[in-house]
């Protein structure tokens, strides 16, 4: 069987900055894979031709054994890429529900459907005591928790995380890798970016380092945090 998801030679350009070097890397049907490296490695630029909101300056993306590269983002979430995107000021004035449904809308046009979808992913999420408050009055742990609601309610095949662990409490950290572990038993594969490698190395089948817009080194999580080009790129001599 294909990857789910391949990246073939990607490059991003950026005017004279190169954020994407050549990136080839795969992700398999039921896996989570860590994304990670240093700040301004390029994983979030990886992320964004993955997801479509840029098109890559060289190279090809292939999701469910289809080249989806000149593919608009919104058609490749139809195909099941779903993310997690920052919670943007208008939706802060919206409830949680009402957040929830409008990922939920993507696949269900039905308003009464599209809210027994929201309500399932919220239960799903442990967020459904909050189901009737504003967003703006979650506290950062709940609203990250909601941007993955948000991207569940798109029924994805491959969930992306960007970061949605990092600065959180170590207690919230540990309930956002729970869920992260629930939401892969339930079918869906992860390719999430972390910077903090203690929490995302015991969560992961795989990790891919990118360092300078490149792929460094990728392997099972205990032969990376080895592996010395890892610790000189982390250490940053
Ligand atoms: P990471 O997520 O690994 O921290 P990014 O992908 O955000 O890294 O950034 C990689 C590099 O590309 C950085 O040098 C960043 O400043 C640059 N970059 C990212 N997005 C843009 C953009 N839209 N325009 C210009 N430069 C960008
Ligand atoms: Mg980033």
């Amino acid at each position: 069987m294909t990857a789910l998801l391949e990246t073939r030679g990607v490059w991003q350009r950026f005017g004279g900055l190169v954020a994407n070097s050549d990136v080839s890397i795969s992700v398999g049907r039921g896996e989570i894979v860590g994304l990670i490296g240093p700040n301004g490695a390029g994983k979030s630029t990886l992320f964004n031709l993955i997801a479509g909101v840029l098109p890559p300056t060289q190279g090809s993306i292939w999701f469910d054994g289809e080249d989806v590269t000149n593919l608009p983002a919104a058609e490749r979430c139809q195909r099941g890429v779903g993310r997690t995107f920052q919670v943007v000021k208008s939706f802060e004035t919206m409830t949680v529900i009402d957040n929830v449904i409008v990922g939920a809308l993507v696949r269900n046009t039905v308003m009464r459907e599209a809210r027994g979808k929201a309500h399932e992913v919220l239960e799903f999420t442990g967020l459904a005591a909050r189901a009737d408050v504003l967003a703006s009055d979650l506290v950062p742990a709940e609203k990250r928790r909601l941007e993955v609601a948000r991207a569940l309610a798109t029924e994805p095949k491959l969930l992306l995380l960007d970061e949605v662990l990092t600065g959180l409490t170590p207690t919230e950290a540990q309930t956002g890798v729970a869920l992260v572990r629930k939401v892969r038993d339930a079918g869906i594969t992860v390719l999430m970016v972390e910077h903090v490698m203690e929490i995302v190395m015991p969560l992961v089948d795989r990790a891919i380092v990118l360092d300078l817009g490149k792929v460094l080194v990728e392997g099972k999580p205990a032969d990376v945090v080895r592996d010395p080009k890892v610790i000189k790129a982390y250490l940053g001599d």
